[in-house]
């Protein structure tokens, strides 16, 4: 199952040649697409498969500065403004909703890793600060369980997934991008050491700089290219509910579950506390960067071996521009849902509001999550590939900083004044980690 995504027209062909060729249309790649076509920017998005067909239409929604790390703090915050005035910009709904976001703790141990993230982002002067139990049944009136306390943003909310990425694609065409979908870009050619065209499954596109925002794949698409991006996969399933009376608009993360309010009156729900990693090669490969990352989080981690397993090793690690390409062989990843993790969301939620044990499930899906070692996306240039820039590896967060993130790319490819400092986002600093290898 997968989310209904509003339609786009796309284009049917592919231009024989661009300024800037993006590889990917998620939310990351259509963002840097409109903030090109607002410059008069020719560029071309070329997507395997459907426009946010994966994390951008399956992810929660949530638009969130509360307990992001400091380095991703201004990123988020210029990506709210930019969320602000996203309907305006696109002349389209996106949902977007300023309706507060609260992380509730049950232990002392949970309560003091919020207030340990307050601290460290002081210097921001966000509107974030500390719940009590009594504010948290205020704010969130009929809930069961005792909570040690919470944190809570105010100016924090969410947009709709399903409509956003649409509206950013139908803004970005209407302003002169082309967008094509079911068109794999297998590879990339040189010329005299710099990017010189892509090798698409339609034909070669030649232009002057290439972005991949290729979230999940990108990690394939490099490998093959010589170049190794640290990334592992992990899946999350959702659940969205039928419209109901709910306890709040307010986005709500709880050690065990989530909910936030759908536009058509429904919730959106998720087992917060836990994540299946299902082993892959890359696991063996490159797991041992992410050991800090699995010690804090090894109650939230499932590792499982499954079909997932062979499933990558079936996709070919190298080829070239003449063959098909695993992005063909997989138009859009469409992971299993987790009918356990369904379950114990469901349940953990209810015992905490139980007007939630009346919900009933219109739809469930689940998505992958490329995370990387430090959970900071790469948005860089690639320095021994002249012309390649990167906007991948959000971490699981990107939905939120994506119009940002779109925007900052669309910088660094044309050289612009940068939107935010892009220094957290190199490259170069995951190859410095402890425990790296190429891989
Ligand atoms: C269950 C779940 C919940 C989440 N919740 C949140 C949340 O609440 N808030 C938040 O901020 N983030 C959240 N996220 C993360 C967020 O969805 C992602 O960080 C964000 O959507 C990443 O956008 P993207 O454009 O990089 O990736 P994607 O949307 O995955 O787009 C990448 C696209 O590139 C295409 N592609 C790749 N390689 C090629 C190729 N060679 N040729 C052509 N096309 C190619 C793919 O088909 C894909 O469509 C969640 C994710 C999931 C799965």
């Amino acid at each position: 199952m997968a989310p209904v995504i509003k339609p786009v027209q796309t284009s049917a062909d592919i231009p024989q040649q661009t300024t800037v060729a993006i590889i990917g249309g998620g939310i990351v790649g259509l963002s840097a697409s409109l903030a090109l076509a607002e410059r008069g920017i020719p560029n071309v998005v070329l997507e395997k498969g459907r426009i946010a067909a994966e994390q951008s239409s399956r992810n929660l929604g949530w638009v969130r500065k509360t307990n992001r790390s400091a380095a991703d703090l201004p990123l988020s915050i210029a990506s709210e403004r930019l969320w602000q005035e996203m309907q305006q910009r696109t002349g389209a709904q996106v949902g977007y909703r300023q309706r507060g976001i609260m992380f509730l703790a049950r232990t002392e141990t949970e309560l003091e890793a919020s207030r340990l993230w307050l601290d460290s982002v002081k210097g921001f002067s966000l509107d974030s600060r500390m719940l009590t139990p009594t504010e948290i049944d205020l704010l969130v009136p009929g809930g069961r369980e005792k909570w040690a306390g919470g944190v809570y943003t105010a100016s924090d909310g969410y947009a709709e997934p399903t409509l956003a990425s649409s509206a950013i694609a139908a803004a970005a065409i209407a302003k002169g991008s082309l967008i094509v979908e079911n068109c794999a870009v297998r590879t990339l050619s040189l010329a005299a050491g710099r990017v010189a065209s892509l090798i698409t499954e339609r034909g070669e596109i030649r232009c002057q700089q290439v972005l991949l925002a290729g979230a999940m794949w990108s990690r394939r698409f490099l490998g093959n290219l010589g170049i190794s991006l640290p990334t592992l996969p992990v899946s999350a399933s959702v659940i969205r509910t039928a419209p109901m009376d709910g306890p709040t608009e307010i986005a709500v993360g709880a050690p065990d579950f989530s909910f936030r309010k759908h536009q058509d009156g429904g919730f959106i729900i998720t087992q917060r506390g836990a994540m299946l990693a299902p082993l892959t090669m890359d696991h063996l490969r490159i797991g041992l960067k992410y050991l800090p990352t699995l010690r804090a989080n090894r109650r939230n981690i499932r590792i499982s071996l499954g079909r997932e397993f062979l499933a990558d090793l079936s996709l070919a690690r190298s080829w070239t521009g003449e063959r098909i390409s695993p992005f063909e062989r997989m138009r859009i990843m469409d992971p299993v849902v987790n009918q356990k993790l369904i379950a114990e969301a469901m349940t953990n939620l209810a015992a905490a509001w139980p007007v939630f044990g009346n919900a009933a499930i219109r739809e469930t899906w689940a998505g992958s999550i490329d995370i990387t070692p430090d959970s900071l996306p790469v948005i860089s240039a690639v320095a021994n590939i002249p012309g390649l820039t990167l906007a991948t590896g959000f971490s699981g967060h990107g939905f939120g900083t994506g119009p940002g993130a779109g925007q900052l790319a669309a910088d660094l490819v044309t050289g612009g004044t940068p939107l935010v400092d892009p220094a957290p986002y190199r490259l170069e600093r995951l190859y410095s980690a402890p425990g790296h290898r190429a891989g």
